[in-house]
């Protein structure tokens, strides 16, 4: 995160002109990496619908719509980036959220310059908390006193009047998606038009770069409970995440699916960062941040969450701003839920690689059902279950069950006794908390009216995993990725 953010809404972009084209843009952001030029704002999701019906005909028979529509269609085909087709005319002169094209006999009411040919419009930014703004909105405006045409090719050839509308069409839609004018390599989008007619290497390469940030990072799952990490030179930083601006702070994102409405908690201390957390969707729209939840280096954020895929992104700042906090250095975050139910406990695997389609659902509760969570006290007394929809090939087989409590490096497992017994005690043994023929839906109570401290446990945190097998193949255990996390603190 950068402390003071330098915001710039600008409104006006470029120009594309006859012989020479002129630059008008500024350059938010220029990689000495690639070669391709990217502004820096970017559309969320990598798409937008745009608006296109123009009208009229070119003297190769081709309409300027079905033009327009070529070059629309060839950066769908050859980029990340995705314009949804509107057939329905919109005034590109009228600031109204919607992207539209024309041809206009003026520059909405300014001079066009005897040698402009179209000006693409960036009306709207939208700010973010993390990298360059959001793109809200872009309109094309092509000078109608410009002789058009379409075709393939050279730009001069003989016997072909004017000027080939579709490489136009092509270059200003390059702008609309967030890319900038290329000199080093051969490209559509090269400052003066040309005989490049379709989308070069460049261009493609350049889209890429600019909605392929998440790709240069790593993303872990985030397990609800206690998570120690670093932020250092080995994470990713703001920039190569967002694929633009100057934010060189580190990042470390984690990823989490709820399948119910649920209500998150993230506590992030550090002995050393400046803590930032923030809450994200999958396409880095941010819902929510904390940077000073007290006045120590730490940060903390909650949140109640719909049903969906989530970013958990812990952050600090690339210049340290509260006085004995860093920019780097080793962070724990503690991540607590509650839920109304059951939650789901990721997808499947298996000790020797076997398949199952089985689903897994678990989840821990202090008011008999109320409501479901991983965060509780020592003096809380605690119902822990489980179900699994077992994998219908595997229903009706005699089979088994398994529960394991996983403390640190200690793996215990439940014994038909309803007892936690150490794993290491009876090495490659699989303790089986039950036998029994397989029904659809198999339920495990894990513990009931558990209250921590009456064991003298004040402080613990506990990974639980459920799992199954058949006796048929009793070396074969199926059970989930993310754990049935219990964190006890006094
Ligand atoms: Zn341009």
């Amino acid at each position: 995160m950068i402390f003071t953010r330098k915001y710039f809404n600008r409104s006006l972009a470029w120009r594309s002109c006859l012989g020479l084209f002129q630059i008008c843009l500024l350059h938010g952001f220029s990689s000495q990496v690639f070669a391709f030029e990217l502004d820096g704002p970017k559309w969320l999701g990598a798409e937008t619908e745009f608006y296109v019906e123009l009208t009229g005909i070119s003297d190769t028979g081709i309409s300027w719509n079905s033009a327009f529509i070529a070059a629309m269609n060839d950066w769908n085909n050859e980029t990340p980036f995705n314009f949804i087709l509107r057939e329905e005319a919109k005034d590109p002169c009228i600031r109204d959220g919607l992207n539209g094209v024309d041809f206009k006999p003026d520059l909405c009411g300014s001079n066009f310059g005897s040698s402009t040919l179209a000006v693409t419009f960036r009306r709207q930014l939208e700010q973010q908390i993390l990298g360059e703004p959001l793109i809200i909105e872009t309109d094309i405006v092509i000078n109608q006193d410009v002789e058009f045409n379409v075709f393939d090719g050279k730009l001069v050839q003989f016997g072909i009047q004017g000027l080939d509308l579709r490489r136009i069409a092509l270059h200003e839609l390059g702008h609309v998606i967030g890319l900038d004018h290329e000199s080093a390599n051969l490209a559509i989008m090269a400052s003066s038009i040309g005989n490049i007619d379709r989308l070069r290497e460049d261009d493609i390469a350049g889209v890429e770069a600019l909605y392929g940030g998440l790709s240069n990072c790593t993303i872990k799952n985030l397990n609800f409970g206690i998570i120690n990490a670093a932020l250092d030179s080995n994470d990713c930083t703001v920039q190569e995440l967002t694929s633009g601006g100057s934010d060189t702070s580190f990042v470390e994102i984690y990823r989490f699916d709820l399948s119910s409405e649920t209500s998150v908690a993230f506590t992030m201390t550090s002995p050393s960062l400046d803590s930032v957390l923030i809450l994200a969707d999958t396409e880095l729209q941010f819902l929510g941040f904390d940077t000073k939840s007290s006045n120590s280096c730490d940060s903390s954020l909650s949140q109640v969450l719909p049903p969906g895929s989530y970013f958990l992104v812990a952050n600090t700042y690339d210049v340290p701003v509260k006085e004995g906090c860093g920019n780097q250095g080793s962070y724990q975050i503690t991540a607590s839920f509650s839920s109304g139910g059951l939650t789901a406990l990721g997808s499947g695997i298996s000790l020797s690689g076997g398949e199952s389609s089985a689903v897994f659902r678990g989840g821990i509760t202090r008011d008999n059902g109320a409501s479901f969570g991983n965060q509780f006290n020592s003096g809380d007394s605690l119902d822990i279950s489980a179900e699994i929809d077992i994998d219908p090939l595997h229903q009706g087989q005699a089979g088994f069950l398994v529960v394991a409590a996983m403390v640190g490096e200690q793996t215990l497992l439940l014994n038909q006794q309803g007892q936690f017994v150490d794993s290491a005690e009876n090495p490659g043994f699989i303790e089986k908390a039950a036998n029994r023929t397989l029904s659809a839906v198999e339920s495990l109570s894990i513990a009931t009216n558990l209250v921590p401290e009456a064991l003298n446990i004040n402080e613990i945190v506990v990974d639980f995993y459920v799992g199954y097998g058949l006796s048929s193949n009793p070396g074969e255990v199926y059970f989930h990725q993310t754990p049935l996390n219990l964190t006890v603190s006094p």
